[in-house]
């Protein structure tokens, strides 16, 4: 159905009359700005106050009565819904009472290089379209290489978590050792217990489901026996299997136990094995010196995954990829001109656009939240901050141990602490997990709980920035007051 051209120009102002509300005059964005700050500032300056964890029975079902329609809605009423039915049920990550899981925390310089990057949407994932973009990702790429002692060679890719770049790891280790379908069925990769789930997931998606993946035993510290690993690569030379990848943790999701990189480092180069490090939770300590100490051999690796949206407090969506050579990221990613061939120069490898390190295209401007946060902060910020959640698991580790009754298990590595109250009568795993219950319905403080050689273990992970000793002293108060809650309950 053609329109008449004469008519086209009325037909067409009247549409972009109708397009007015996507671009707010500088009036209208003051006052939208002034609304969404005026709840920010609500909603930080409260957070002690709100329950670290709200059980609601509607769950947030209340978002589905305001269904999206053709008419627009006020900031405020916006806001209202989304206070009550997005933020209030569930977990509240930004308190620094989260303690379960691995805590995110979310820097509100953060949230300000986000509203500029958003603001301004400058495309980073092409160094053409945004060099500037494109040489700011790769500063915070390169800054983090080296902090944790990767050489000059290193890149690297801003994914959008740990996951990916825990898979981006795993191509790149395919790619690198050249694995051919023909070979998957005998590749083998090297994990433990206490690996997160996501790597088998990762191994997966890379197209690797049929290769075998052998659970390397752990010492009483949770962490990789290097012996054992040896022998099992021994073993499997000897049985015609391929011996491919190690990934071993620097800081262990469950316990926090970092493994022994530097022993393991040694046995992987001897038989040529691709070690990864899955540093999701626990490399960003290599800002501190406590934490350097403990990550000794990680500079050893071929790939190192970290993830600034946990330990460098950024807001969730930020993780990164390290690899020691630039050129083993580049190859499976790589789809166009050969002016960045495996022997390019490292000039060239200053003007890496991102879609040629990753899966990615068009994807948020990550770099700028951890970029201004680093600048706006100064890097001896987050130092200390890392530092002081290290010494923290110490304190809570002695505190603990005082309390009658409760078992902890090793003298943290990093800064989790995993414990337990062993009641005098009854089953242990069932008071604790009422306790980790009553624990979390009190809202001071929130914890998880695992399972370690098949025990109910509660899990106290200190890593947000907002966590300081007056909240981890409450969190032994509120231990203790619950246990006798509890302890009331059965009786
Ligand atoms: C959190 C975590 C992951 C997964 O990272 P996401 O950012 O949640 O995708 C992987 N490994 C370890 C050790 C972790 O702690």
């Amino acid at each position: 159905m053609k329109t008449d051209p004469g008519k086209l120009p009325e037909i067409i102002k009247a549409l972009e009359i109708k397009t007015m509300l996507l671009e707010p005059d500088s009036k209208g964005r003051k006052a939208l700005f002034e609304q969404v700050n005026a709840y920010a500032e609500n909603f930080l300056e409260g957070l002690d106050k709100r329950p670290v964890y709200c059980k609601d029975p509607k769950e947030g079902a209340g978002i589905l009565n305001d269904p999206i329609t053709d008419e627009p809605e006020t900031i405020e009423k916006i806001l209202e819904i989304f206070d009550a039915h997005v933020i209030t049920p569930g977990l509240n990550p930004a308190s620094p009472g989260h303690l379960g899981y691995i805590p995110g925390s979310g820097l509100y310089a953060s949230a300000l290089g986000d509203f500029l990057a958003a603001v301004t949407n400058r495309y980073a994932g092409i160094y053409a379209a945004s060099p500037g973009a494109s040489r700011m990702e790769t500063m915070v790429i390169k800054w983090f290489a080296k902090k944790v002692g990767y050489p000059d060679s290193a890149a690297g890719d801003l994914t959008s978590g740990g996951s990916i770049a825990n898979l981006s790891a795993i191509v790149a280790a395919r790619d690198a050792r050249g694995l051919k379908a023909k070979d998957f069925h005998r590749a083998v990769v090297y994990l433990c217990e206490h690996t997160h789930h996501c790597v088998e997931k990762a191994v997966k998606t890379a197209g690797l489901g049929e290769s075998v993946v052998r659970h390397v035993p752990v010492d009483a510290f949770f962490r990789m026996d290097p012996i054992a690993f040896k022998k099992m690569v021994e073993q499997d030379r000897r049985d015609g299997f391929l011996p491919w990848l190690l990934v071993a943790s620097a800081g262990t999701t469950d316990t926090g136990s970092v493994d022994p990189l530097e022993k393991l480092s040694h046995i992987a180069k001897a038989n040529d094995i691709w070690f990864h490090v899955d540093g999701a939770y626990g490399a960003s300590f290599a800002l501190c010196e406590s934490g350097q100490k403990r990550l000794k051999g990680i500079e050893l690796s071929d790939s190192i995954t970290m993830d600034p949206h946990k330990g460098l407090f950024a807001p969730f969506g930020t993780g990164i990829i390290l690899v020691k050579n630039a050129a083993d990221l580049h190859r499976p990613y790589q789809y166009e001109a050969n002016y960045l061939q495996d022997e390019k120069t490292l000039a060239s490898m200053e003007q890496v656009s991102s879609a040629e390190m990753s899966p990615e295209l068009t994807r948020h401007f990550r770099g700028m939240r951890v970029w201004l946060a680093l600048k706006l902060c100064g890097v001896s910020a987050f130092s200390a901050a890392l530092e002081e959640k290290i010494l923290l698991a110490q304190y809570a580790y002695d505190r603990l141990n005082r309390i009658d009754g409760i078992e902890t298990g090793p003298f943290p590595d990093l800064s989790i602490v995993i414990f337990r109250y062993v009641p005098q009568k009854g089953d242990a795993d069932q008071f604790n997990q009422m306790l980790i219950e009553e624990i979390m319905n009190d809202g001071t403080v929130y914890m998880s709980s695992t399972l370690i050689n098949g025990k109910f273990m509660l899990r106290m992970a200190i890593l947000s920035f907002r966590t300081h000793l007056e909240k981890i002293e409450q969190a032994l108060t509120i231990i203790g007051k619950m246990i006798a809650q509890v302890q009331k309950n059965i009786l």
